[in-house]
C-alpha cells in the first residue's frame, strides 16, 4: 500500500505581526479563532498520525518569524518528537519579508524548518505603501537570497488586485517573482473581508473590488509566466471555507473554483493561439495536453470547446491528454 502522507496545517493568525495591511483578516482566512499553543500543535500532529503515515507541519497564517522567539521555540520544539521518530518529514512557515534575518533562518533550519513562504504580495512598492504592508520589494528581494543562502526552499506568496494596481504591475509582479526563481507560489486574488480596513475603503468608494472575472482575466497570464518558468503553482485563490462562503467575504475575487476558473482561461488562450498558427483554417483539431491539464483545456461543462468551436467555425474539436509538459497546448499532426 502507497504511505500516507497529509500536510498539518497550524494557524498562528496575526500572531507577533505588527502591521495592519487593509486586507487582513487572518482570523476569517484561517477559520482560526486563537494563535497556535504548543498543545494545538502536539494535538494536530497527534491527528495525524491515526490517519497517515507520514506528515508535514505547515505553520501559516500570521508572521512566524516575528513572533517573541521563545514562541516560536516552543511550537518548533512541541514537533520535535514526531520529528525523531521519523514520522514528521519536514516543517514550513510562512512570514513577512522584513521579519526574515540569517540568524532567525538559523533558528528555524536548527528545529528542521526547510521551506519559508514570504507574503511578497506585490512587487510595486506604491501598491505596497497603499496596501499598509510595511515593506518593500526589495525586503522580498534580500529575504529570497537570505532564505536561498541558508539553504532553505523558497516559496512566494503575491496578490492580485490590491489597491492602486493595474494588470501590468500584477504581471510585472509576477515576473519579478519568478526571476527570484522560487520552488513555488501562491497566486492570492485579492477578497475585500468583513471589518477590514479594505472593506471601508471600498464602501466609501476609495478602492474599487476585484472582481471574479477580473481576477481571471489577470491571473491567466500570471499563471502562465510561473508555469513557463517551470514554478510550481502551489495554490491559487484562498481556500474555500465555511465562513467565507457564509458572508465574511462581502466582495472582491472570492470564488470557490477560482483556480479552475483561471486554468480554463489559460488553456483557452493557449488553444486559441496554436489554432491561429496553423497555416490554414482547421475544420477539426485535436488538443494535445498533459494529462492532468484535460480538464482544465474542456473547461466547466465543456465551455472552453464549445468557444473554440463556435470562434474558428470548427466541425469538431477534441481533447487528448499524453505525457506533455503541463504548460504545452499543441494540436495534433502540427507538434
Ligand atoms: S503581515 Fe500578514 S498577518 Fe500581518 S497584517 Fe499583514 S497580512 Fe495580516
Amino acid at each position: 500500500m502507497t504511505p500516507r502522507r497529509r500536510i498539518v496545517p497550524v494557524f498562528v493568525p496575526h500572531l507577533g505581526c505588527p502591521n495592519d495591511c487593509v486586507f487582513c483578516d487572518q482570523r476569517t482566512i484561517s477559520g482560526s479563532l486563537h494563535p497556535a499553543c504548543p498543545e494545538d500543535v502536539r494535538a494536530a500532529l497527534e491527528k495525524a498520525r491515526a490517519v497517515s503515515d507520514y506528515a508535514e507541519l505547515a505553520f501559516y497564517g500570521g508572521s512566524f518569524t516575528a513572533i517573541p522567539e521563545e514562541t516560536q521555540i516552543s511550537l518548533l520544539s512541541a514537533a520535535q518528537p514526531w520529528r525523531e521518530s521519523g514520522f514528521l518529514t519536514s516543517l514550513r512557515v510562512s512570514t513577512r519579508p522584513d521579519a526574515v534575518t540569517a540568524e532567525k533562518l538559523r533558528l528555524l533550519r536548527s528545529f528542521g524548518v526547510e521551506t519559508v513562504e514570504l507574503g511578497a504580495q506585490s512587487m510595486d512598492d506604491r501598491v505596497l505603501r497603499l496596501s499598509g504592508r510595511g515593506h518593500t520589494s526589495a525586503d522580498t528581494e534580500k529575504a529570497a537570497e537570505l532564505t536561498r543562502a541558508a539553504g532553505q526552499k523558497l516559496v512566494l506568496q503575491m496578490m492580485t488586485g490590491l489597491p492602486g494596481v493595474d494588470r501590468a504591475s500584477d504581471l510585472r509582479t509576477g515576473e519579478r517573482l519568478a526571476a527570484l526563481r522560487p520552488d513555488g507560489v501562491r497566486i492570492y486574488p485579492t477578497v475585500i473581508l468583513r471589518g477590514t480596513a479594505l472593506e471601508r475603503l471600498w464602501r466609501a468608494g476609495k478602492y474599487r473590488a476585484h472582481t471574479v472575472s477580473e481576477a481571471v482575466e489577470t491571473c491567466a497570464p500570471v499563471a502562465d509566466c510561473f508555469l513557463r518558468a517551470g514554478i510550481p503553482i502551489l495554490r491559487l485563490g484562498l481556500n474555500p471555507t465555511a465562513e467565507l462562503s457564509g458572508g465574511e467575504a462581502v466582495g472582491g475575487a472570492y470564488h470557490p473554483a477560482l483556480g479552475e476558473l483561471v486554468y480554463a482561461k489559460l488553456y483557452l488562450e493557449k488553444a486559441r493561439a496554436a489554432i491561429r498558427a496553423l497555416p490554414r483554417p482547421p475544420r477539426r483539431v485535436t488538443l494535445l495536453v498533459a494529462d492532468p491539464c484535460v480538464s482544465r483545456m474542456t473547461g466547466l461543462r465543456r465551455s472552453n470547446l464549445l468557444a473554440l468551436r463556435w470562434e474558428f467555425g470548427l466541425e469538431d474539436i477534441r481533447v487528448k491528454g499524453g505525457a506533455f509538459p503541463s504548460e504545452t497546448v499543441a494540436i495534433e499532426g502540427n507538434l
